[in-house]
């Protein structure tokens, strides 16, 4: 059965990609890549009729899936010091990073304080590369999120929570990314934002991107935080824990990752718009599915960030159910389950009430979903194991514009990177800095 679905998706993985790269605007369509005919080889794999046989040119050298390297850097051996339950594991998460500042925050049509608002939940791709050689020089190592908690069961014969020991490389600290709203709503794509992720010839994930000024579309691995991650764990292999990257953490209601994913039940029935906006939904959804599944295996995973973005701290329990379901329905669909909840605002549910042993109603029927791990922004990598029910909380920092530019946060921030060497004052609005 396992080997059937794998069967599938590696069909809709080749045929996506031929629609992929047709539809990138001014991509050449080429054959398939040695990568491509590698993963062939390695999977079962039926070559579909309707595909054309490439053109007998020079056979390519098959060439070593990357990937496969970063996954494999660390060897059993190596990994010889424990981190205890007792020792914190750093969390930091991004927002899309800023692939044109200029744009940004001064040239794009939005309003000032749409601007500002860039400023400040935002980093431009030059400070998030710079915050990566920071980390990266200061011995951090990328773990994944769902190995630094697990379930089990006390002598009760209760369910639990509690945070795993890690074994690591010696002098290496383990850090964990996730990455809010990797959606690419449509609104940021005109502030100077890339506007998809896609499987490029190679195989590798790549991102569509725009000038804003020439208005050229192409394909980048240097302007999206998920491909600049990718090509500096394969640069820097020794920074990734087994390959882990990241953790996406979608919303539903612009679809996800660029593709226009979500259902149509906000449409009247007989609106004439309807029978066109599902086609385009259909074709998404197949797209959408080769990304995906080269991001998990490359890494990447993924958790829920609620589908409407809600403040869970006043929405209600009703609104709460319906969003959640719908997240399941719209978005779990695609990128399968997850015991990873972002809170949307860091808001947290039963009016902000869910810190230490308390929680309400709501957390305990979001708990009753599937969700584990309930992660809210805060000062520190804070977190703490409920004992009274299977969940864990958890806050993670925030490199933006509001951190960089903060007195307060310079310390708090000092073990990760200096702000005063990462913020780019010279390209953001003239805000002025508190350190
Ligand atoms: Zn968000």
């Amino acid at each position: 059965m396992k080997n059937f679905r794998f069967r599938g998706v590696s069909l809709i993985l080749a045929l996506t990609l031929l629609c992929a790269t047709a539809a990138c605007g001014g991509e050449t369509v080429d054959t398939p890549a040695p990568s491509d005919t590698q993963q062939a080889a390695a999977l079962p794999f039926d070559t579909p009729a309707s595909v054309p046989a490439p053109t007998p040119e020079p056979t390519p050298t098959p060439r070593a899936d990357p990937e496969e390297m970063v996954r494999n850097y660390w060897s059993e051996e190596q990994l010889v010091q424990a981190w205890g339950p007792d020792q914190v594991v750093e969390h930091l998460f991004f927002h899309p990073v800023i692939a044109y500042p200029q744009w940004a925050f001064h040239d794009c049509p939005s309003s000032r304080s749409e601007k500002d608002g860039l400023d400040d939940w935002m980093v431009t791709v030059d400070e998030f590369n710079k915050i990566l050689d920071s980390l990266y020089e200061r011995g951090y190592i990328l773990v994944n999120m769902a190995d630094v908690w697990g379930e089990y069961t006390n002598e009760n014969g209760e369910v639990r929570m509690r945070r795993n020991t890690l074994m690591l490389p010696e002098g290496k600290k383990p850090l964990v990314f996730s990455f809010d709203d990797v959606n690419y709503y449509p609104y940021m794509l005109e502030q100077g934002f890339t506007s998809k992720l896609v499987v490029g010839d190679d195989g590798d994930i790549w991102a569509e991107c725009t000038d804003p000024y020439t208005r050229e579309t192409f394909l980048t691995q240097d302007l999206d935080a998920t491909t600049i991650l990718d090509k500096f764990v394969r640069e820097h292999p020794d920074f990734s824990l087994n390959g882990a990257k990241g953790c996406f953490s979608l919303t539903g209601y612009q679809g996800i990752l660029g593709y226009r994913t979500q259902n149509d039940i906000d449409i009247a029935a007989d609106d004439p718009a309807r029978p066109a906006f599902d086609a385009n939904r259909q074709a998404e959804i197949e797209a959408v599915k080769p990304v995906i599944a080269r991001l998990k295996e490359t890494g990447w995973t993924f958790g829920s960030h609620t589908w409407g973005h809600i403040r869970l701290s006043s929405a209600g329990m009703a609104w709460i159910q319906r969003d959640t379901l719908r997240w399941a329905e719209e978005v779990g669909s695609l990128v399968g389950p997850t015991n990873i909840l972002f809170y949307p605002h860091g808001g947290r549910p039963d009016g902000d009430h869910d810190q230490g042993e308390s929680y309400g109603e709501e957390f305990k029927w979001l708990q009753s979903q599937g969700f584990r791990i309930f992660a809210s922004v805060g000062t520190s990598s804070y977190s703490q194991v409920k004992t009274t029910i299977s969940a864990v909380i958890c806050d993670r920092l925030h490199p933006d514009g509001t951190t960089l530019r903060s007195g307060r946060s310079l310390e708090r921030y000092s073990q990760f990177y200096n702000a005063k060497e990462i913020i780019d004052l010279e390209v953001r609005p003239d805000l002025g800095v508190t350190w």
